[in-house]
């Protein structure tokens, strides 16, 4: 199957599932939603859409590609751009398979749920995984799942090698009102490239790492790593057993052509410094004069909005800094005067298990390009709110040292958790709506809400222990613990109730 002319791409438009070609996508001929029943897979689909879209196509500056996000590509320019590319996107080429090499040498055959991130896992949950999921895959699934685990899940783990942003990363992408948009939003120009991979034009023949192999043992650096090859990194080796001919697939429940296994090695290399990929953020340390830079994950239950200012702004000071995905700082400079919806996701793992999968949507009102400081302020907030009934549920715990007995009752980590659900709405609202160029008023009507739920928390998770005359004295004195705190935090000059 190659996936620059064959019907891959699973959608659905009026309530009709089908798969469509890459061409009908960018020429305008067919449109939907992408629908797969997994949404990291989903989310992969997009990611290797625009990985496709921006090998075919790098746009010279922002007015070309406005052209491309508001008028659909002519079918001699989608041809013309596929040239010389045929061999790097088929899924079964005899010499050079799409994100494989031949011939690799395993001892048996991995089955095909290893390649559903998640799935193969000890702590597979089927809340998390459908039941049956793994065992054929379509080579429309197969191909973004191959993809998924390169760009996006933990390595094989036992020696293999994660993909080139580590083995989580946090991916951002900008949603447009259609599918064809939103992969249009999500290429990157040749005058953003020139600034964010100053190597760009020097690279920009290289080939992807499964035609053109890196030899092992090799230390690579990533500065000498060109876009293409970046954005289709393989990080080992793996050969998709030759497919059955008919089969359902798991994954999109289609029947066609099925792959019911694969062989996989380990290859060793370095790559030294950081590969600056286009969907991520990126944060940095300074130690001793040297810049350390590493992908966000998502590493805890927090949930994702709590991230959300150090993934979209930037920030820097003597020791440390953040710097936002190249897409987002490139819609700078021409989204600035409208909203934008983002696309946030990635996996939370621990080594090679993964945990827990995100995939979720944020609105930023019009203002969002030059007023970094509200939204970091929004999130601060956010955070600031839960640290004050945190802090509160901690005294009412362990009291204070020889003067007031502690309750010996922690209900801090319970109370985060219904603080995240309570007020998780809220926030999103915030940031869809908020009027960056006089946010006061949104900020003093946010607090309000926040302050509501953190009272509202605190007196719902302490009141089975009102009538406990041993812990009368540790609920009082977190009790003013809070109201002290939240009087502090209140916006100046402003009282929120
Ligand atoms: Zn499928």
């Amino acid at each position: 199957m190659n996936l620059l002319t064959e019907a891959w791409i699973p959608i659905q438009h009026n309530s009709q599932f089908q798969k469509i070609t890459l061409q009908q996508l960018l020429c305008g001929e067919k449109t939907g939603e992408l629908c797969l029943p997994r949404d990291d897979m989903e989310l992969a689909c997009l990611q290797l859409l625009c990985a496709i879209t921006q090998v075919l196509f790098t746009p010279k500056d922002k007015k070309e590609l406005g052209k491309y996000v508001t008028q659909p590509v002519s079918s001699d320019a989608y041809e013309n751009a596929c040239k010389g590319k045929m061999d790097w996107f088929d899924l079964d080429h005899p010499e050079t398979p799409f994100m494989q090499i031949r011939n690799v040498k395993a001892i048996q055959p991995t089955l095909m749920d290893k390649l559903l991130a998640g799935v193969a896992d000890g702590t597979n949950k089927s809340f998390v995984n459908p039941r049956g999921l793994g065992d054929y895959l379509c080579g429309s699934c197969v191909a973004i799942a191959l993809f998924n685990v390169a760009n996006n899940a933990p390595s094989m783990g036992g020696g293999f090698k994660g993909s080139l942003r580590g083995s989580t990363p946090i991916t951002l992408l900008i949603k447009g009102n259609e599918l064809h948009q939103t992969v249009w939003l999500n290429i990157l120009t040749e005058e953003t490239l020139a600034e964010i991979m100053p190597w760009y034009q020097e690279t920009k023949t290289q080939k992807p790492n499964y035609l053109d192999r890196v030899s092992a043992d090799s230390k690579i650096l990533a500065s000498c790593i060109g876009l293409n090859r970046g954005l289709l990194w393989q990080p080992a080796y793996f050969e998709l057993l030759s497919p059955k001919p008919k089969g359902k697939c798991v994954c999109c429940g289609s029947i066609e052509p099925v792959y019911a296994g694969f062989n996989k090695a380990k290859f060793n290399y370095t790559v030294e410094g950081i590969w600056p990929h286009p969907l991520s953020s990126r944060f940095f340390s300074i130690k001793k004069g040297e810049k350390e830079e590493r992908f966000p994950s998502f590493t805890t239950t927090a949930p994702t909005w709590t991230h959300l200012s150090r993934l979209v702004v930037d920030q820097q000071n003597e020791k440390e800094g953040q710097q936002t995905a190249p897409v987002i700082r490139q819609a700078r400079t021409f989204m600035q005067n409208d909203k934008i919806q983002l696309i946030v996701g990635g996996y939370r793992n621990n080594q090679a298990t993964v945990l827990e999968r995100r995939h979720e949507f944020f609105s930023l009102a019009q203002g969002w390009a030059e007023h970094g400081e509200v939204i970091r302020r929004i999130i601060t907030d956010g955070l600031a709110y839960k640290t004050i009934l945190r802090k509160a549920l901690y005294l009412f715990a362990v009291g204070i040292k020889d003067k007031i007995h502690g309750s010996g009752v922690n209900l801090c980590d319970f109370a985060e958790a219904d603080y995240y659900h309570q007020t998780e709405n809220w926030l999103h609202q915030c940031l869809a709506s908020i009027n960056f160029d006089a946010p006061d008023s949104d900020l003093k009507s946010l607090n309000f809400q926040l302050k509501k739920s953190v009272t509202n928390i605190f007196d719902k998770v302490t009141e089975p222990y009102r009538q406990e005359p041993k812990m009368l004295k540790a609920l009082a004195l977190a009790r003013r613990s809070l109201h002290k705190s939240l009087k502090e935090l209140e916006p100046q000059g402003v009282a929120c109730d």
